[in-house]
């Protein structure tokens, strides 16, 4: 007999479901709107309704089910299982998301952070797959980070490991919401990229395509560094040195075999691993830093789904 596993992916725009079968093959997914306008009832009855739909495509009892995983956007309480105050949920603050699940469905319910989730499904089924020692990192608005150490999930003492995007680049930089200063989510951010594009077109008028514009994005960005703008270029450059010299102090410290990233800013491709595998072997220390592989994920929104579903298997 096959166990299953319903893994959830909360996040402030969509909420995806998998019905999970404990070799990690995804049954059936379901993806709907996480309706924030309906508050936090409506958002967690979005969530129900999403379990339900997976486990009926799946042509599963919601009884059979051996565990359901969460992954939400942090902080978060793992080991309580409460949803403390999202950035990008507003509604949630405090929810104990645990017992609401497992009051519901009668099923064990384990909840962690998406990004620790992402890292535990790329390291099962993707990008780490033969890696014991394993960091994913995500550049987004932010940067997450999630690490899998000798084969297990690096947690915490409470819950609040591997979060890279706040290794202090510079001591003397900008002030970080995290109450730091010079975090390398302000530098290699998605969000980064664009402030410190914005900052240099303001002092130095360099040569580019680039038009300064509330509109720009890191793709805009990419897009003129793709069609051969120098100055782009360069931001990628610059911005991918910045996430490599971060990464050196997190090799240092986990000794991990493979990193893999992903978020929007991946998809810049070379413009980013060039820059990051050279700081790496650069910056790196002798006799790891040649060693080190440094990856594009691979699971898409698959990986959440899976990292959920295996955190339930093995908490
Ligand atoms: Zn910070």
């Amino acid at each position: 007999m096959n166990k299953w596993y319903v893994g959830v992916d909360l996040g402030g725009t969509n909420i995806v479901s998998g019905l999970i079968r404990e070799d990690g093959e995804v049954a059936a997914r379901d993806k709907r709107p996480t309706r924030q306008e309906a508050g936090l009832e409506g958002s967690i009855r979005q969530m129900k309704d999403s379990v339900r739909a997976v486990v009926e495509r799946g042509g599963v009892s919601i009884h059979e089910l051996a565990g359901i995983g969460i992954g939400s956007p942090g902080p978060i309480d793992p080991f309580e299982g409460i949803v403390i105050a999202p950035e990008n949920l507003p509604a949630w603050r405090d929810v104990p998301l645990k017992r609401i699940f497992e009051d519901e469905f009668g099923i064990r319910t384990i909840l962690d952070n998406d990004a620790n989730m992402a890292a535990l499904g790329e390291q099962w089924k993707g990008a780490g797959k033969n890696a014991a020692d394993f960091l994913c990192v995500t550049l987004g608005t932010g940067i997450g980070g999630g690490a899998v150490c000798g084969g297990k999930l690096l947690k915490g003492f409470n819950g609040n490991a591997a979060e890279i995007g706040h290794i202090t680049i510079d001591h003397n930089g900008p002030q970080c919401p995290c109450g730091n200063r010079g975090c390398l989510e302000l530098y290699a951010s998605a969000t980064g990229i664009v402030r410190w594009t914005k900052v240099r077109m303001a002092i130095e008028s360099p040569e580019t395509a680039l038009t300064e514009s509330p509109d720009m994005t890191a793709r805009t960005i990419f897009e003129a560094a793709r069609d051969g703008d120098d100055f782009a270029r360069e931001m990628f450059d610059r911005t991918g040195t910045l996430l490599g010299i971060g990464l050196v102090s997190a090799i240092n410290m986990l000794n991990v075999e493979v990193i893999a990233i992903g978020g929007g800013m991946a998809d810049a491709g070379d413009l980013i691993f060039e820059p990051v595998q050279r700081t790496i072997l650069e910056r790196g220390l002798p006799g790891v830093r040649e060693k080190v592989r440094v990856v594009p994920v691979e699971l898409g929104e698959d990986a959440a789904l899976l990292g959920a579903a295996k955190n339930a298997m093995e908490t």
